[in-house]
């Protein structure tokens, strides 16, 4: 049986909710996934991301938008893998099975992640005829989405389940492909784009804004002792990834560098506004929200432009991205170029 509660300490912090570009793998252990040979198909080799799905339900209800989502990316990509498009990216569901059915035909089986799982406790029996390593997509009840940012080596970690994909239905019904695309970023490496250690320059990032702020700050100031001023404690929920998550902040998605702040994540090709890894204003606000909409000083995350002295002159909303930008496709294909580089690489 897993759980998530049995993951050592170092993939822990791999497991972002939702964790130009934001470079994920720069200065970590994590790196691109591995290449391989594309079964079947030709002789060249690939960056290939194997994934299942962890039962039946989960493929039921996401096959369709994940390959929706795989096609945003190919799009950006300027098509699928080779000389052409200059990536080498492949993603593969796990190879299934035929069986005889009793009526003598053959059926077409799904490989499924583990051989028996349970949604509400997260406990499952992995299936071993499934590697360690493979992506695993799971329906998310709660509605929450989350992956693991790149791809972890064996080396570092050879557990079971330690790649995640999980995707829940959003306030609409099924979670829209271009929400999978931004999910599928992490997968292949990247942080969110305001998480850049320049943001400041382009982006205001207001924690008060954000949805259970005001909870969190009263958890802080509650629980330690002596009582900090609540200046500190502002100050500790906007930039401390450990203290955010210690209590409960969501803002942990806006911190800088994320949980690694030494890590050089500022990718060079500069800030994308049009990244489709940065959050738009709305996203993480105050249910009903509407001073937001009205106003992106409530929002948490607007677009600002300053003057030479630094002064803040305007602030705009950051709207919703669909698709992925040529800055996100250029991103990925520095790590997995065409021809591929050795897996374990930089
Ligand atoms: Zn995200």
């Amino acid at each position: 049986m897993v759980g998530l509660e049995t993951f050592p300490a170092n993939l822990e912090s791999n497991l972002d909710v939702q964790t130009g570009a934001a470079d994920g793998l720069a200065g970590t252990k994590r790196t691109q996934w591995p290449r391989g040979k594309y079964e079947g198909d030709d002789n060249n080799e690939y960056h290939i991301i194997r994934y299942c799905y962890v039962n039946q339900e989960a493929a039921e209800k996401l096959d369709c938008k994940l390959k929706e989502a795989i096609q945003l990316w190919h799009n950006a990509f300027g098509g699928r893998p080779g000389a052409a498009s200059g990536h080498s990216l492949v993603m593969k569901e796990v190879p299934g099975w035929t069986r005889l059915a009793p009526d003598g035909t053959f059926v077409d089986e799904r490989e499924y992640c583990f051989t028996a799982f349970n949604p509400g406790t997260r406990n499952g029996i992995w299936n071993s005829r499934v590697k360690n390593d493979v992506l695993a997509i799971e329906y998310d009840h709660s509605g929450r989405k989350s992956s693991t940012t790149g791809y972890t080596p064996e080396n570092v970690l050879s557990i079971n389940w330690r790649h995640q994909l999980r995707l829940g239905d959003s306030a609409g019904g099924v979670v829209a492909a271009h929400i999978i695309a931004h999910e599928l970023g992490h997968v292949f490496g990247m942080l969110h784009e305001h998480q850049r250690k320049d943001r400041d320059n382009y982006v205001e990032y207001m924690p008060s804004n954000v949805n259970g702020f005001v909870a969190a700050m009263n958890r802080a100031l509650t629980d330690i002792v002596p009582k900090p001023s609540p200046g500190d404690v502002v100050q500790k929920l906007r930039d401390d990834w450990e203290f955010a998550n210690n209590y409960g902040f969501l803002g942990t998605q806006y911190i800088k560098g994320d949980k690694e702040p030494g890590n050089p994540i500022d990718d060079p090709s500069g800030f994308d506004y049009d990244s489709i890894m940065l959050y738009p204003s709305s996203f993480g606000s105050i249910p009903n929200n509407n001073a937001c909409a009205s106003d992106p000083r409530r929002c948490p995350l607007s677009k600002i432009t300053k003057d030479k002295n630094g002064n803040v002159v305007k602030r705009e909303h950051i709207r919703t991205k669909l698709t992925p930008s040529p800055k996100d496709a250029a991103f990925i294909k520095k790590y997995y170029p065409w021809p591929p580089i050795g897996a374990g690489q930089k």
